[in-house]
């Protein structure tokens, strides 16, 4: 969070309510969020009751579900309101699940694209945080950077059901998971680049596994998963038969974008406690904030907080202005990624040892920073997409193929 010099925080003020809000989700996070973390992040049953705890709190206090919508119980903040919030929310990894954010890709998934008695059935107790959902793309024997491959297929039945057959990984959240929304291939072969499709699947449902949990780096929080003819209901699956990238594409722009938004967050908390080190940790020829080295560590980290920062709300406004962000949600994707594993890194060098040990959360934000660039689409992926795009636009390169 913001600490005393906050000079890397956000520069401008957002209007009306969320201004309000902002303030008041910080607070939350930094007061009753931050305290817990050791224990969400051990995971396990203690995890869970905490989360519970904070969420009942959240509700009380007005700040459960902001950018959900209204009518499902949510506050109904829009994309661009909510982005002016996600920073602060974000600033702990257990923010967004802790406010009630959490699942808004799902719902607004399912809300645009889930046949009407799915909607009925789900979409209120997902709001509520009653029911947890988790999404389920990456397959541990084929490139995630390639759908095309996806291994994992649903055959339709003479009853009009589905069979699910296939293995994820990486699936966050799945242990706890009601539902798992799955990409599957419906027709066609593999590397076909049609034929997939989105599939809602109760994990109450027989044949679905938790296979084993995954720790990134020590953390909990992924899982693999398997399929073994798990039936699911045909109006469970989420948009047109064979629509799925085009539906995984949209969520993808407004994911990123969050995920930036979240990374700059946690960037600015590491930061602060970089630059409270830096003055309060003294030797005999003064505090660490006056060696020039040290200064220039907090002057990279600065500089690349404030150049992000702009570049990520930049994707935002085209995104809610309805608008293509192709290039602007890559560059963003990047550039937060990069700078949130640099901020993190000189935030621990400052600490020395005490950087790499308990007392400090900047282990698990140095964590994320390192997954930053792999989540959502490797940093690779995103270069040589943007890349491309620019120079399609001088002439060159056709829209499919180098
Ligand atoms: C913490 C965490 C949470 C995750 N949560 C989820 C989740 O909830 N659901 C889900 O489905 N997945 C999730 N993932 C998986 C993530 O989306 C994939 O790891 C990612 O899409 C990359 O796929 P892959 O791991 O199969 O890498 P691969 O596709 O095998 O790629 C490996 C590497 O090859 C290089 N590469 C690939 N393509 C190119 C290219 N075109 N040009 C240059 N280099 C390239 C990159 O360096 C890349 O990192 C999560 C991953 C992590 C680490």
């Amino acid at each position: 969070m913001a600490g005393r010099g906050s000079e890397g925080a956000p520069h401008g003020q957002p209007g009306g309510r969320t201004a309000e809000l902002r303030e008041r989700v910080g607070e939350f996070v930094r007061d009753r969020v931050i305290p817990y973390e050791p224990v969400l992040d051990a995971g396990g049953p203690d995890a869970v009751a905490a989360l519970g705890v904070l969420q009942g709190r959240a509700k009380q206090e007005g700040l459960w579900a902001l950018p959900l919508p209204a009518h499902l119980g949510g506050r109904g903040l829009t994309f661009g309101e909510y982005a002016e919030l996600a920073e602060a929310e974000g600033a702990s990894d257990h923010g967004p699940a802790a406010l009630g954010s959490a699942p808004l890709l799902d719902v607004s998934m399912l809300e645009r694209h889930a046949q009407s008695g799915v909607r009925d059935r789900y979409l209120r107790r997902l709001v509520a945080g009653e029911t947890r959902t988790c999404y389920a793309m990456t397959e541990p024997e084929v490139p995630g950077t390639d759908p095309f491959m996806t291994g994992t297929r649903a055959v339709r039945q003479p009853d009009g059901r589905w069979a699910v057959t296939g293995r994820k990984w990486f699936t966050s959240g799945a242990a706890g998971a009601d539902l798992v929304t799955v990409l599957a291939r419906t027709d066609g072969q593999t590397g076909d680049r049609e034929g997939l499709s989105l599939l809602l699947v109760p994990t109450d449902s027989p044949g679905f596994r938790v296979v084993r949990e995954l720790p990134v780096l020590g953390a909990t929080g992924q899982w693999e998963i398997e399929f073994d003819q798990v039936g699911v209901p045909a109006d469970h699956l989420v948009g047109a038969r064979g629509q799925a990238l085009a539906i995984a594409g949209e969520r993808l722009q407004r994911g990123r974008t969050l995920r930036c938004l979240r990374w700059l967050g946690q960037a600015q908390r590491a930061f602060d406690l970089m630059c409270e080190r830096a003055v309060a940790r003294g030797g005999s020829r003064g505090p660490l904030a006056g060696h020039q080295l040290v200064q220039q560590q907090v002057f990279d980290a600065l500089l690349a907080l404030r150049t992000t920062r702009p570049m990520v709300h930049e994707a935002v406004a085209l995104i809610d202005a309805g608008k293509d962000a192709h290039i602007e949600v890559g560059l963003a994707k990047v550039a937060a990624a990069r700078m949130l594993q640099q901020v993190t890194d000189a935030a621990i060098q400052v600490h020395g040892a005490a950087g790499l040990g308990p007392d400090t959360a900047l282990p698990a934000l140095f964590r994320t920073g390192r997954a930053a660039r792999i989540l959502d689409g490797p940093d690779e992926l995103h270069i040589t997409a943007v890349a491309r795009r620019v120079l399609r636009g001088y002439g060159g390169l056709s829209p499919t193929r180098p």
